[in-house]
């Protein structure tokens, strides 16, 4: 007998992302894949010439429209995820920054609690966990975090993050460099912690060190770190040759040059290469003057900066990073990639980024002429 939850879609062109369908079919049922055929069926909702991609994962925002992943309360977490998916994304990570002991505690409490509150059927995108974005970072290279909290790394205060996520830190961004760096780095990797290096004044032969110690990731390549010099190769050059290693961009084409992004995706690869928003709560909001970590931002044309002008963050989107990477010659494939299968495979989720059988029915519909998010299905349901 037939189960009462089977979806059927049929549209133009499906993106795994790592193969093109044209045109394509894909069943769901009770939530997960099923088949996905080269074929227009007959039966089942008619998409027309849109295409089906993996909805976006997002593994590095700290909040939107108002809601901050720092507040330390369980319902702007749930409010995150419903915002976030409107525009394509249907799995992220929240994203702390540099705070006090008690704040950090409470983030990573609420975070538990959001998750249990999203249970097997979120009505938003999935909460995957905690980025713990400092406060283990050099104070050298804090961009837009608060200076008052940064830290040595403390395996025992970490612990307590750990004990009040209930085991659901996921990343966490440290400088390297750090005394006391090296045996953080591989306990946090030994829990199953992604470790991320960012917000660091790292040497080559540092950050080196560190991958070989477990690291995986790196913080916003690129930004808060030492420029890449031909005698001083740095983090960024340690990052990008290391195939274990998975490096984020903020495709806001104002972090970071685009002939730079072109070449981090060149050398990385788009599987390696994550488009991450790194945006904060005043995203989605008029411009004006907002808070981020206890300090004061303003957005001014949709661009928050520090009064000493640093970055603070982004307003971007995922929808709007794809676009803007096929804006500046990235094939809409390779696209698709750095905003689905490598960011959660940069977070080790193995089912999540990618159409397959058996894979969550994750998925974002886009416009074929402008790439805008048409709808949007988490875990088979249409939250969009
Ligand atoms: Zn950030």
């Amino acid at each position: 007998m037939r189960s009462e939850k089977v979806l059927v879609l049929t549209c133009a062109e499906l993106y795994t992302p790592l193969e093109v369908i044209r045109p394509a079919t894909i069943r769901i049922e009770d939530g997960r894949i099923l088949s996905i055929r080269e074929e227009r069926a007959a039966q089942g909702e008619d998409l027309g010439e849109s295409l089906v991609a993996p909805g976006f994962v997002n593994v590095h925002v700290h909040g939107y429209e108002g809601h901050d992943a720092t507040s330390g309360e369980v319902e702007p977490l749930l409010s995150l995820a419903r915002t976030l998916a409107h525009h394509g994304v249907t799995a992220f990570v929240p994203t702390t920054v540099t705070a006090p002991h008690e704040t950090l505690l409470a983030a990573a409490k609420a975070t538990a609690e959001a998750m249990a509150a999203q249970g097997d059927s979120p009505k938003g995108a999935r909460i995957l966990g905690l980025h713990l974005e400092g406060p283990y970072i050099s104070p050298e290279r804090r961009g837009a975090q608060n200076h008052e909290f940064i830290r040595l790394p403390d395996w025992k205060e970490f612990r307590a993050y750990w004990d009040a996520s209930r085991g659901h830190i996921r990343a966490v961004t440290v400088a390297p460099e750090l005394p006391g760096a090296f045996s953080f780095i591989e306990r946090a990797v030994a829990l199953g912690v992604v470790v991320s290096l960012g917000h660091t004044n790292a040497s080559y032969e540092e950050a080196k060190a560190a991958i070989a110690a477990g690291a995986s990731r790196a913080t916003h390549l690129y930004n808060a770190m030492p420029p890449w010099h031909h005698r001083a190769p740095g983090v960024v050059a340690a990052c990008l040759e290391s195939p274990q290693v998975v490096v984020e961009l903020i495709c806001d084409l104002v972090h970071v040059a685009p002939p730079m992004l072109r070449v981090a995706w060149r050398l990385a690869g788009s599987l390696r290469t994550a488009l991450i928003t790194d945006a904060i709560a005043a995203g989605g909001l008029p411009d004006g003057t907002y808070t981020l970590g206890g300090l004061a931002v303003e957005v001014k044309g949709g661009v928050p900066r520090l009064e000493d002008g640093a970055l603070a963050g982004s307003t971007l989107t995922m929808d709007q990073a794809v676009r803007n990477a096929v804006d500046i010659g990235i094939p809409l494939r390779e696209a698709l990639i750095m905003a689905s299968l490598a960011p959660a495979r940069a977070c080790g989720e193995p089912t999540l980024g990618l159409l397959r059988p058996g894979c969550p029915a994750d998925l974002v519909v886009l416009s074929r002429e402008d790439l805008s998010v048409q709808r949007v299905y988490v875990g088979g349901r249409r939250l969009i």
